[in-house]
């Protein structure tokens, strides 16, 4: 094209728009789901920005927003056009090739290892996958700031941008044109396209249209309609027809003047629902929904269940619907970025509209884990982004949300088999769904226990709800995880306080002279050995009335010895000696105890001190 400017892909978007096209990635459909996706995003922007400026939609066929898909069998050319918000020239060139988002090495280096293309919508780059049925793409947009420009690129490296001076005016949107390659032809095929459009865009809340053929009963004069009939097809008549032809011959006199014969057209075809699947009732929804609606939310079309949601309205003062999900897996990066970020998973939409999915203050830190969707009632629409951000309900929303959340979490334990203690175990084992729950909250902790511990550390107001899902081993949970309320089911008669030790792992803390005696004694001792234990027991002070103590630190109390008296008496001089020998050591003081059992002596720390666990985290400042 004369007016076209070249441009180079960003080298990182190069590679990987080279492993698309060399990919043997059998799931080529998910391409579809990838541009619907990025269709619904850009009518979401401009319906948000339509809630300050209405003008931005424009009028007629402009203001409809809506997803529209074409085929054209004859140039292999599938089109996809949305009336979102569109791209500007620079945008075009931008976002499609020459700025690399964050995701995209990561997303190269992953296809290196596995080779599942199947999330590369999570990874920010989903556009690319374009190329795995395509072998020319051309982009055509129209933003409301300026003229219609096409992007076009056959993916060798380069790709062009033009002033449109050929196509018809969108008037605002985008339009993607993909000419497939051979071995792509099947997504010429109608039927194809409403499988996928079922399968991987059902929960899109904007209507998506598919230029459909109809056959439909067209009358024509009947005369008309013999001719042509025998001059197209005289050979394929079969001898029903031509009987029915001459009693039709019979009837002459009385036959109508038109006949109805069978035509195709075409005309858009609504293919999906766009009821929103938080507006419904709960009780209306299948779990293969749930599990669906969460697929499509986190772009994570693994085939995994979440592993528990919640579903639920508010009502009172502040009115919401909300999902929440617990998802199957933590990200990699959950708490690598724990401190850097605070971007929370959930989308807020008010009254059915998108507003954003990078708000902070819907949910703790700690819950960054959950995905999900808020949709108020309550929020004001026509507001921008910051003023809502300091809106006065929030804060009834985040409270809320923390509540039902910490709640599922709580009924994702007890529904556990696994987790129950022998007597309620056989209840719950005869309930029908129980082996599908077994194990759940096992898995739960493996992946979010962590976020459960910074919770205790964060968030005083819920730190007893918090510390009721806490789960770890002890010297007597037999290789097994246990909770604080079966630890207090099982402490001894007349034991005050919960007890535990802290360190870097349970092999290394079973043979600490710390337990000789507390075991000895039948005593159960709680073993922390995340650093993150450290900082968490300087928040959970006790638990339903109980004190924790660890076993390492001063202030042990194992009940009064007969012979504690006289053992203290007789031992004074010693006592003495040590003090004035440890004189010079950073010693606070030299005490005779009943902590030991086999070991004559050991060095305890302070009430107010860092276990020495605790030094030996800060020494290596690791968290
Ligand atoms: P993501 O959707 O995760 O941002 P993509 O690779 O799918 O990543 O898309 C890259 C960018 O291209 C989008 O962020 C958006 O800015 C732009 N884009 C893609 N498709 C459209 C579209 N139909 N309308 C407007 N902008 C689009
Ligand atoms: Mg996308």
């Amino acid at each position: 094209r004369a007016n076209a400017e070249k441009f180079q892909f960003q080298a990182e978007v190069s590679r990987l728009m080279d492993i698309i096209i060399n990919s043997l990635y059998s799931n080529k459909d998910i391409f579809l789901r990838e541009l619907i996706s990025n269709a619904s995003d850009a009518l979401d922007k401009i319906r948000f920005l339509s809630l300050t400026d209405k003008e931005v939609l424009g009028e007629g066929d402009n203001a409809k927003l809506e997803i529209q898909i074409k085929l054209d069998k004859e140039k292999k050319i599938l089109y996809i056009r949305d009336r979102g918000i569109g791209m500007t020239k620079e945008d075009l060139i931008k976002n499609l090739g020459t700025i690399a988002k964050s995701g995209t090495s990561a997303f190269v280096e992953k296809m290196q290892t596995s080779g599942d293309l199947n999330l590369i919508g999570q990874f920010g780059v989903g556009f690319y996958s374009v190329y795995l049925v395509a072998d020319y793409v051309e982009v055509i947009s129209k933003h409301n700031d300026d003229k219609q420009h096409v992007w076009e690129s056959k993916a060798d490296g380069a790709f062009a941008v033009s002033e449109d001076v050929w196509n018809e005016p969108l008037g605002r949107g985008t339009e993607i044109r993909l000419h497939l390659r051979d071995e792509a032809q099947e997504y010429l095929d109608e039927y194809k396209l409403k499988e996928l459009v079922k399968k991987y865009s059902e929960f899109i809340n904007f209507p998506i249209h598919l230029w459909a053929s109809k056959e439909v009963d067209e009358e024509v004069p009947a005369d008309d309609d013999e001719s042509s009939d025998e001059d197209e097809t005289p050979e394929s008549k079969s001898s029903e027809e031509e009987e029915e032809e001459e009693s039709d011959k019979e009837e002459d006199e009385k036959k109508p003047k038109t006949k109805t014969v069978k035509k195709t057209t075409y005309e858009w075809e609504l293919l999906n629902d766009v009821k929103a699947i938080w507006l419904r009732n709960p009780k209306e929804v299948t779990d293969e929904e749930y599990t669906k609606f969460y697929h499509s939310l986190a772009k994570d079309f693994d085939d995994e269940k979440p592993l528990a949601w919640s579903h639920f309205t508010a009502e009172g003062d502040v009115e919401f619907k909300a999902v929440l999900f617990v998802p199957p897996k933590a990200p990699q990066d959950l708490y690598e970025s724990y401190y850097n970020s605070n971007k929370s998973n959930l989308k807020l939409y008010v009254r059915r509209v998108f507003i954003s999915d990078e708000f902070d203050e819907l949910l703790p830190k700690y819950l960054n884990f959950l995905r999900g969707l808020v949709d108020s009632d309550t929020l004001p629409l026509n507001v921008s982004r910051e003023m809502l951000q300091q809106h006065s309900s929030l804060k009834t929303i985040k409270k809320k949300l923390i509540r039902k959340a910490l709640d599922m979490i709580r009924k994702l334990a007890e529904e556990d088999p696994d987790e129950s203690n022998d007597q309620d175990k056989k209840d719950i084992e005869e309930s029908s769904d129980s082996n599908e729950k077994k194990g759940q909250y096992a898995k739960f902790w493996n992946e979010f226990g962590k976020s459960i511990k910074l919770g205790i550390i964060e968030d005083a107001t819920n730190r007893n709800r918090l510390a009721k899902l806490l789960r770890f081993e002890t010297t007597k949970s037999d290789g097994k995880l246990t909770s604080l309320d079966q630890y207090i089911s099982r402490m001894k008669a007349g034991q005050k306080d919960i007890f535990y030790i802290t360190g870097t792992s349970k092999e290394q803390l079973e043979k600490s002279p710390f337990l000789e005696r507390l075991t000895k004694k039948n005593y159960e001792v709680i073993f922390f050995t995340d650093p993150v234990d450290e900082y968490l027991m300087q928040y959970l002070m006790d638990y339903e009335d109980k004190k924790f103590q660890n076993v390492s630190k001063e202030g042990l109390k194992l009940g009064k010895d007969s012979k504690d008296k006289e053992l203290k008496e007789s031992f004074k001089e010693l006592n003495k000696w040590w003090k004035s020998a440890l004189a010079s050591e950073n010693i606070d003081d030299v005490k005779i105890s009943n902590r030991l059992a086999d070991t004559p002596c050991v060095v305890v720390t302070s009430k107010y001190g860092w276990s020495a666990n605790m030094e030996r985290i800060m020494q290596s400042q690791t968290l």
